[in-house]
This record gives structure tokens, C-alpha cells and sequence, in this order.
């Protein structure tokens, strides 16, 4: 096995059009698996972990872009404030150790339908920015998922970062598990609250061959804080509209059963999680809730 050590991000990109078959490793916390389990014997790898452009992060006109590289941990620390819905999912992510180590750019990189930075990614509409010898582009992150661990990655291409909108509203995420922590998600939901625009961002997790968007049930939302004003009024959104708001949810995943759960257990699990966070973001949005 080849490996290759890159000090910048244009020797990383050198390194991969010389090379488009070989895998990239950052954090390594889903490679190495792949690997000790001979799940895979790439011929060349990729070591990205001492590009340091992949490393910063920095705002602009409201705007967050995050390296690829940055650990969840740093994340969580640093950003936390800027991307809570990120950093509420980044928690939820494996252990310590695993937060330590593992990047959203690695999630993005596996594309598992489980991977919890992905929805927050999908609710506030993020791009992810790849690049190339030829120069880099932004593709919306539900455009970069294609399936179960299928990105829209070209084979020189290395993901160099994701940028989203700073959050102007509550953020929450959601995850059911076999147990609290270290766990593969079963479902997963994660809302944003974009008063700024009137609008509602939902994403369902680990209920569908990518992440969703519960596209119906964000302008059903939309349209009941418009009719009753209540971005402006910041009155209770009614018990009924929140279940609703579950149900349409709930309608829009396409789960299937697997060891870690049946299709209806996911698709119930997915309406009880998106009524709660809408209820949760709400409140703290109406100032009933302190910041979670
Ligand atoms: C014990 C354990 C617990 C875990 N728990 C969770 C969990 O709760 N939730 C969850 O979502 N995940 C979990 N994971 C999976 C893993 O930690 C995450 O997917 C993590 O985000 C991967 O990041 P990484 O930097 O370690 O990626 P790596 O393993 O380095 O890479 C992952 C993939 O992305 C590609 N890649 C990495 N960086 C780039 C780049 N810059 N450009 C192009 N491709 C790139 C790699 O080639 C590979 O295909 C767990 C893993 C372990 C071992």
C-alpha cells in the first residue's frame, strides 16, 4: 500500500489527480474500520492529516465556512454558538475519542445515510465546496449526497469545506438510538428556524437511502406561522399543527427495516422526534425555553 503525505492543500490535490484512485484519510475514525475489518485494501491512501487549510474556519457576511478537516470536538467548542443544530448532532457523535478525531468532511466523505452532521447540513441549506487541480466549486449538500454512501465526489476531487448560514434562529437535533451513546442512529431529525426569512428547515436522518427533507412538512409549518403571524407574535404553535407537522413528517421518510430497527418503528420514531423539535425549537424561539 502506497501512502501519501501532504503538506498543503495543492499537494493534496497534485497528489490526488496523480492519483484518483486512492482514499483519502482524515480522521481515519471510518477508513481505519474499513481497513482492520478488510473491508477494503486501497493501493494508495490519502494522508490529509496535516493539510492545515482544512483546519480553519472563518465567518463572512454572515456566512460559516468550516474546513473539512475540523474535528467535532472543535466544532462543538468553537462553532457551537454559530451552528447549534451542528453542534447539538457533533454531541451525539461516538465518544470523546471519536469526537476528537472524526470531521464532517469525513462524514460527507462516507455518505452514510446514519451520519448525523449530515441533516443539520440539509436544514440550513449548506454547501459543500470541493476541489480539484482545475479550481473549486459549491454543490448543495443534498445534491453531493447520491445514496448509501455514494457522494457526487469527481475522482480528483477532495472535499475542502462546507459553508452554511450562521444560525438566525433555534436549531434542534434529535437522535434514537439502542442506547445513549456510541450508537448508530435508528431515526434521526434535525430542525432549523430561520425567523429571519419565514422559514422552517426540516431534515430526517438513518429513514431513507440519504438524508430528507420533510419538504411538506416545512411549508406546512411555514404556512401556519404565517396565517397566525406568530413569528411576529411568538404565541404557542397549536397542539394540533405540531402533530401534523410530525405526521407529514413521518410520511416523508422511507425507512427500512435492518438489525437496528423495523421501517415502522423509523417511520413512528421520525414523527415523534419532528413534532418534539419543532415544539422545543418553538418555545425557545417564544423565550419559554432556555437555549438547549
Ligand atoms: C466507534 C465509532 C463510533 C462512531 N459513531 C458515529 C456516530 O455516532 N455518528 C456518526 O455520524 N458517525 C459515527 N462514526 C463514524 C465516523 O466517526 C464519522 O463518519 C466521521 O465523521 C468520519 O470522519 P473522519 O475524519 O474520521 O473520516 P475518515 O475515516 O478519515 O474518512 C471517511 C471518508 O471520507 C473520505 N474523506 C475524508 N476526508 C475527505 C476529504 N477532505 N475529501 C474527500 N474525501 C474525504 C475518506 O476517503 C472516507 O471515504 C463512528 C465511528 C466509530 C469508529
Amino acid at each position: 500500500m502506497e501512502f501519501v503525505q501532504p503538506l498543503s492543500m495543492s499537494e493534496a490535490l497534485e497528489a490526488k489527480n496523480a492519483h484518483p484512485e486512492a482514499v483519502p484519510i482524515r480522521g481515519g475514525t471510518d477508513v481505519m474500520v474499513a481497513l482492520n475489518f478488510a473491508r477494503s485494501r486501497p493501493e494508495v491512501v490519502l494522508d490529509l492529516s496535516r493539510v492545515e487549510e482544512l483546519d480553519d474556519w472563518g465567518t463572512e457576511d454572515g456566512l460559516v465556512r468550516v474546513g473539512a478537516g475540523v474535528s467535532y470536538t472543535r466544532i462543538i467548542e468553537e462553532i457551537g454558538d454559530k451552528l447549534p443544530g451542528l453542534a447539538m448532532a457533533s454531541r451525539t457523535v461516538g465518544s470523546p475519542q471519536i469526537r476528537n478525531r472524526g470531521t464532517v468532511g469525513g462524514n460527507l466523505g462516507t455518505a452514510s445515510p446514519a451520519g448525523d452532521a449530515l441533516p443539520p447540513l440539509y436544514a440550513s441549506d449548506a454547501g459543500v465546496e470541493v476541489a480539484s487541480v482545475d479550481g473549486s466549486r459549491e454543490v448543495p449538500v443534498a445534491d453531493f449526497i447520491l445514496g448509501p454512501k455514494q457522494n457526487a465526489l469527481a475522482p480528483n476531487e477532495l472535499i475542502s469545506a462546507f459553508c452554511v448560514r450562521r444560525a438566525d434562529g433555534p436549531q434542534q437535533y434529535s437522535k434514537i438510538g439502542t442506547r445513549n451513546a456510541m450508537v448508530i442512529a435508528v431515526s434521526a431529525f434535525a430542525l432549523a428556524l430561520h425567523p429571519e426569512a419565514g422559514r422552517v428547515g426540516a431534515c430526517i436522518g438513518s429513514a431513507g437511502p440519504t438524508p430528507i427533507r420533510a419538504e411538506e412538512a416545512e411549508r406546512f409549518a411555514q404556512g401556519v406561522m404565517e396565517e397566525g403571524e406568530l413569528w411576529a407574535s411568538r404565541a404557542a404553535i397549536p397542539d394540533a399543527a405540531l402533530r401534523r407537522f410530525g405526521e407529514l413528517a413521518a410520511g416523508a421518510a422511507r425507512p427500512i427495516d435492518d438489525v437496528r430497527g423495523t421501517a415502522e418503528y423509523r417511520r413512528h420514531s421520525v414523527g415523534v422526534l419532528a413534532r418534539r423539535a419543532l415544539g422545543w425549537a418553538w418555545d425557545e424561539y417564544r423565550g419559554v425555553r432556555g437555549a438547549a
